[in-house]
């Protein structure tokens, strides 16, 4: 109860606070049938022809070997990478690991990425045309800024023999790459490495390591741009520090990349500035290497995801088929527009459910065919993450693809950035809405609500509550607590949250600033009463009023409070108390009007957790002063009295 302030003001509010909006009701936008594109995309203006547009495809082949399939737009089975290069994507990406198998050959998981996965990957996105950008993250697994574990072959290697080795394995693996038919357009020097890389950690290790690979790079794959990847753009000067840190060493790269996760990494305008300052100050090519939007909050996969409801992140589109477009849109866009930006990828569009029917049947896919993002297997060599927390995906709401493998019509913001959408604009989603409310308060739900549209912006639409008279009466008379309306507006869903809370006229009523406010008369001179800091002993909170002694008819005290400057006017006084060995005993609360007791309520003390309300109403008039309070006194049982006093509460009258 530390909200005395908030609670104050909105009692002087006649009725309602009407708070923020912040998280949103979606509607239902299912994969398509083949018919109209329902999707609203803004053009893109301005769009190069050869804007790169890629789709982190890394999961498929771990995903069919779980047994699912992707269809076309028109329901028809058919290989994802014709369905993504159909849907105008022209870059694939998959990420490598060294060697992501235990001693026994058992993968560690996020699709077991290996080269001849890649090559696979590589040849299959090139037979439709798309190139193929190589991530190596020089790992036997996830490499992020949490952790760039060297792979365990070269754990014990000095950093030039790791240099030599990462260039072989870069080589090999893009010669491996050539042969099986990819094409090869960039190549990542590590995943998001902000200033680690394959165990080193200091800026000379790194970009030796770095210069190892690019040397690579340009001899096998000549044509292809050389690219280096970063994460968390919002962090202020962060990717101009990194960039001089590459120039100071001279490293050979193309392309500066970031990854942009909208919850977590600050604006667009911010990204902008930050790859805008390094494609001017050091004339690289910048770029989006990662991000994603969540479709829906739904998780298909019985593996808990990282964004769902309540995840408590920024979010600035809702969590709609829509929204994901447009959130892509608005990233392509933002690139396009910044001076250097050649392209975005989308991440792990093709990670959806393998499975489905329950948790046991999919956990048996994942550590067989490594299509969950860790696997136990992977628990020797990241045991404080993998090890601990191995299971499926936390990303299939973020999918471009629904949980039946089915294109969602998001995929098709790659192609309909470059003309346009000639959708209609209407409404997608509706923020919800929050109220706050005194329980004795009518309780007034907003008659609007705010719909997000399909263009994102917002509009007030009226809204039908299903408000039933068994809720309203439980909020009435539930004490402080939380509820969800919901409702109907144009055809959505819709929520109200209400936050019901009992206004509290005294100072520090549950005792949890100590005995801030009160006075305590001892009359008997007892061993002990004070302020005591344990929860199972409060009512509410963690503090209360304790009293105790040893003797008998030694327990006799008052505790009061004088409430300032009361505006005249009818209220409710109650108090708690539970205790107990109290004998012969006479316990009341009491109100004092100008100093003269006018009211008691008699209150008694039985046994431990059995606590008793005494109420009382009282009339205060103009000027008068009102002390409201609790006497005890107890004779005591054998051992003497004890007990508790909790939650003295003073509010308006009904
Ligand atoms: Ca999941």
């Amino acid at each position: 109860m530390k909200r005395h302030a908030f609670w104050i003001r909105a009692l002087l509010t006649p009725a309602l606070v009407l708070g923020l909006l912040a998280g949103f009701a979606p509607g239902a936008m299912a994969a398509e049938d083949g018919g109209e594109p329902s999707l609203w995309v803004e053009k893109v203006e301005g769009l190069p022809e050869d804007f790169i547009l890629g789709v982190d495809a890394s999961s498929v082949i771990a995903e069919e070997d779980s047994g699912v399939k992707y269809y076309d737009f028109a329901g028809e089975e058919q290989d994802v990478f014709a369905t993504l290069a159909e849907s105008g994507v022209t870059h694939i990406r998959v990420r490598v690991w060294n060697h992501p198998y235990d001693a026994d050959g058992n993968g560690y998981g996020g699709g077991n990425n290996d080269v001849e996965k890649a090559a696979e990957i590589g040849r299959r996105a090139a037979q439709y045309g798309m190139k193929l950008i190589v991530d190596f993250h020089y790992s036997d697994f996830w490499a992020d800024p949490a952790k760039q574990m060297v792979p365990l072959a070269w754990a014990e290697l000095s950093l030039e023999e790791k240099s030599e080795a990462l260039y072989a394995f870069t080589a090999e693996s893009l010669k491996t790459l050539n042969d099986a038919g990819a094409a090869v357009g960039m190549v990542q020097l590590g995943n998001e490495t902000n200033g680690a890389m394959c165990g080193e950690t200091s800026w000379d290790g790194v970009v030796a390591l770095m210069q190892a690979g690019s040397r690579a790079v340009r001899e096998t794959c000549p044509d292809a741009l050389v690219a280096v990847h970063f994460t968390n753009p919002e962090r202020s000067g962060a990717y101009a520090d990194y960039a001089k840190q590459l120039d100071e060493r001279g490293l050979d790269y193309d392309v500066f990349a970031s990854s942009y996760y909208p919850y977590w990494h600050g604006t667009l305008a911010n990204l902008s500035a930050a790859l805008g300052q390094v494609a001017r100050d050091y004339g690289k090519m910048v770029m989006v290497m990662e991000t994603s939007y969540a479709y829906t909050v739904e998780d298909t996969d019985f593996a808990g995801n990282t964004i769902g409801e309540g995840s408590g992140v920024v979010k600035n589109y809702p969590y709609t088929v829509q929204g994901q477009a447009n959130e892509i849109r608005d990233v392509i866009d933002t690139v396009a527009h910044t001076e250097g930006g050649i392209g975005v990828v989308y991440w792990e569009g093709t990670w959806i459910t393998v499975g489905g029917s329950s948790w046991e049947e999919n956990a048996a896919l994942w550590e067989t065919y490594g299509s969950g993002w860790a696997s136990r297997f992977a628990a020797g060599y990241d045991p404080n993450d993998a090890g601990k927390y191995y299971g499926g995906c936390a990303v299939d709401n973020q999918a471009l693809f629904d949980a039946e493998g089915r294109p969602l019509p998001s995929l098709r913001v790659f192609s309909l950035v470059r003309e346009g959408s000639q959708a209609p604009i209407v409404a997608d989603a509706t923020e919800d809405a929050h109220l706050t409310a005194e329980v004795k308060d009518e309780i007034v739900l907003p008659e609007t609500v705010s719909a997000v549209m399909s263009d994102n912006s917002r509009q007030e639409v009226p809204v039908q509550w299903e408000l039933t008279d068994e809720l309203l009466d439980q909020m009435h008379t539930g004490g402080a607590a939380s509820y969800v309306v919901t409702g109907t507006a144009e055809g959505l869903p819709a929520r109200c949250y209400v936050d019901m809370f009992v206004a509290d006229l005294l100072q520090n009523g549950g005792f949890e600033d100590g005995d801030a406010g009160w006075t305590v008369n001892d009359i008997a001179g007892a061993d002990e009463i004070y302020v005591e800091d344990k929860a199972t002993d409060s009512l509410t909170g963690t503090k209360h009023m304790h009293f105790w002694s040893a003797a008998a008819n030694s327990v006799e005290f008052t505790v009061e409070q004088a409430v300032e400057a009361l505006p005249a006017g009818d209220y409710e006084y109650a108090v708690s108390i539970m205790g107990g060995d109290s004998g012969e005993s006479e316990i009341y609360a009491y109100v004092k009007l100008d100093g003269e007791m006018t009211a008691t309520a008699p209150m008694t003390i039985t046994s431990y957790g059995s606590w008793d309300t005494a109420h009382i109403d009282v009339t205060v008039a103009e000027g008068e002063s009102l002390t409201v309070g609790v006497y005890v006194k107890c004779a005591g049982a054998g051992g003497g009295a004890w007990g508790k006093i909790d939650d003295a509460m003073l509010n308006p009258a009904a």
